[in-house]
């Protein structure tokens, strides 16, 4: 039997699932019903809100309107804003000083950091402000000098040196400060480990540690709550009203005393506290994006782009690409017997049937950068696939668009006929709900090049995890499993241990058999072994090995050339976004055709 598949014989229709064509059909993109709903009843009871405050005359917005711009109004905010701006400047001050203290070695400066938030978090925020206003009575002069002797640099009345005002922000900030102290500690601790050990191990000093490797990542995790406390240092500053402070919220209480206009002047102090978290709310968002720089791999778009995307969405439906050019034809010129034929396996074993994998006429951009150029590979069942390339070649983009980790611009690709992404329907495609993606992603496992295991959960949690959460197995039957996984790479005893307390090799041992827990069709394997030590390496790969006579389909980004020439039943070269030669090992690696390859061949053998 010949194994070399034309494209070119095979016509666009009708459809040939395995082939991957899909190009004729038409999309249609996912629908929410229920979020239609929900944006329809929304709107409506914002009109009818809208209806009754507007359409009611004892809201008295003539009244509303003569005071929101008046001066007291003004000179009073004024005096909010400027006690939020002080309190947030200084209590965040205060409380970093006080979460680094916490958290150095010193038994003394813990202690004391921790005291201080005991203290300040339990005292109401009004005592506290009375007790600091009334300072007067208990200490009547402040002096700053020698102990014991009668050296004074300073000394002063406390009432005249602590004024209300000071008073308010004193206690504002002190108030702010034990709270702010706990959530500044919290994004410390969110920091991974070996990002202290790899700052302590460039010789970086301490402060410089703090300064600039935990505490910018810390922000991550600091910037959302820590905004709910100024927020509520905003609203909070309405307290000093009892130390008789013209704030905002006093002088509107000042003036409808006088005026009994209750409600108006109520709302007016209500509109501008709106603005002022309003505008924090906007500062808040530019923060957190700047302190998102690198945490995200796709990050999102500018909110401007956001904007005429979302309403871009409305003018025309994206439509795919039909193909008007020949598909290059991949060619397996090889048997490939051998490929669909698992070798030396019982029939039992292969209770996990790899699937086929149909690459047709793929693209993918990242802005001007095309990544995957018209990219068409068919995979039969299981075989072994192994992807050579330069990096950057788009190799990884290729893995995780068959894993839908990455969104395709153009093309299509199947897997046992199975769009990914897609619902066929007839002549129609339907764009899958995220829900339904990710049901599908089950049948694509996926190891990754830096393990990523969780690492807060224990070896054999890692590994039942998804057959739990996702496939419902029983939590016993999952155990049984994962620790029969875990004999076949050769972790038996590693079971309860932690990723971190595991060598590198050990680690991704580990990712595979997370990921053969689910049962998949296919495995992915994004340079596998380029994050391990040399004398690692082969553990790992004789794992895949085994594997590779298991019956999953197998496609393998990888350097090994060795490794590559052994198992894989097709070697795919990768250039530029484009698949410049395949064929068996023999061939791609023995006598390679095109340039490229031999130059690639050369450097790395
Ligand atoms: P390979 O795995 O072959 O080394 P990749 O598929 O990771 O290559 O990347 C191909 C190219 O795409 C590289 O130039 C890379 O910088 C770029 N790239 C990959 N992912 C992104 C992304 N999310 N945003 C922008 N560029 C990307
Ligand atoms: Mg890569």
């Amino acid at each position: 039997m010949t194994a070399t598949t034309d494209f070119r014989d095979t016509p666009l229709a009708p459809i040939r699932p395995a082939s991957g064509d899909y190009s004729q059909h038409r999309i249609v993109p996912a629908r929410y019903p229920a979020r239609t709903v929900g944006t329809i009843v929304a709107a409506l009871l914002i009109a009818a809100t809208l209806n009754s405050i507007l359409g009611n005359e004892r809201w008295g917005w003539n009244v509303f309107a003569e005071w929101f711009l008046s001066e007291p109004v003004l000179m009073g905010l004024g005096r909010t804003l400027l006690l939020t701006l002080l309190g947030a400047l200084f209590g965040f001050t205060l409380g970093t000083a006080l979460a680094l203290a916490r958290v150095s070695g010193s038994p003394l400066l813990s202690g004391l950091s921790w005291t201080f938030t005991w203290i300040f978090r339990s005292i109401p925020l009004i005592v506290l402000l009375l007790i600091l206003n009334n300072l007067g009575y208990l200490y009547e002069t402040i002096t700053i000098g020698v102990p014991y002797t009668s050296i004074n640099f300073f000394s002063y009345q406390t009432t005249q040196l602590i004024s209300p005002f000071t008073a308010a922000l004193l206690g504002l900030s002190i108030n702010q400060a034990a709270f702010t102290s706990e959530i500044i500690r919290g994004g410390i601790l969110s920091v991974d480990q070996g990002q202290l050990e790899a700052a302590a191990s460039l010789g970086l000093p301490r402060s410089r540690q703090a300064s600039r490797i935990i505490l910018p990542q810390a922000m991550r995790s600091i910037v959302p709550p820590a905004f709910n406390d100024i927020i509520g240092l905003a609203k909070g500053t309405s307290n000093v009203y009892i130390l008789a402070l013209p704030e905002l919220f006093y002088t509107i209480q000042v003036i409808y005393r006088r005026n009994l206009e209750v409600i108006p002047l109520l709302m007016v102090a209500t509109i501008w506290y709106l603005i002022i978290l309003s505008v924090l709310s906007a500062v808040q968002y530019f923060i957190e994006r700047h302190y998102a720089r690198g945490a995200l791999r796709n990050p999102p778009p500018p909110v401007l782009r956001a904007i005429l995307e979302w309403l871009g969405q409305f003018r025309f439906v994206p439509q795919p690409t039909p193909s008007t050019t020949p598909v290059t034809a991949p060619r397996f010129v090889g048997s490939a017997r051998s490929a669909i034929e698992p070798r030396g396996i019982s029939a039992g074993e292969r209770a996990a049937a790899g699937g086929t994998v149909a690459i047709h006429n793929v693209s993918k951009s990242f802005g001007p950068l095309k990544v995957l150029d018209r990219l068409s590979l068919t995979i039969p069942a299981g075989s072994v696939t192994a992807i050579l390339g330069q990096s950057g070649s788009g190799k990884s983009t290729l893995l995780r668009s068959i894993n839908h980790l990455e969104r395709v611009d153009q093309g299509f690709i199947a897997i046992d006929g199975e769009l990914i992404g897609y619902r066929q329907e007839g002549g129609l495609l339907y764009e899958l709900k995220e829900k339904d993606i990710l049901k599908r992603r089950v049948d694509v496992g996926m190891v990754f090049q830096n393990f990523n295991l969780f690492p807060h959960l224990t070896v054999l949690d890692n590994i039942t995890e998804a057959p739990v959460t996702v496939r419902g197995v029983p939590h016993t039957e999952a155990e049984a499993q994962a620790r029969d996984l875990l004999a076949r790479v050769g972790l038996s005893e590693k079971a309860d241990a932690y990723p971190r307390q595991l060598s590198g090799g050990q680690q991704q041992r580990v990712a595979i058999a997370r990921a053969l827990a689910m049962r998949p069709k296919v495995l992915l394997f994004d340079e596998p072994t380029s994050a391990l030590d040399p004398e690692l390496v082969n553990e790992v790969l004789d794992v895949i090995k085994e594997l590779a006579r298991s019956g999953v389909t197998l496609i393998i980004v990888t350097h090994e050339i060795g490794f590559a020439r052994e198992v894989a039943d097709t070697v795919v070269f990768m250039d530029q976004g484009e698949i410049i030669e395949q064929g068996p090992p023999s061939v791609v690696l023995g006598a390679p055709n095109h340039p490229r390859t031999r130059e690639f061949l050369a450097k790395v053998l």
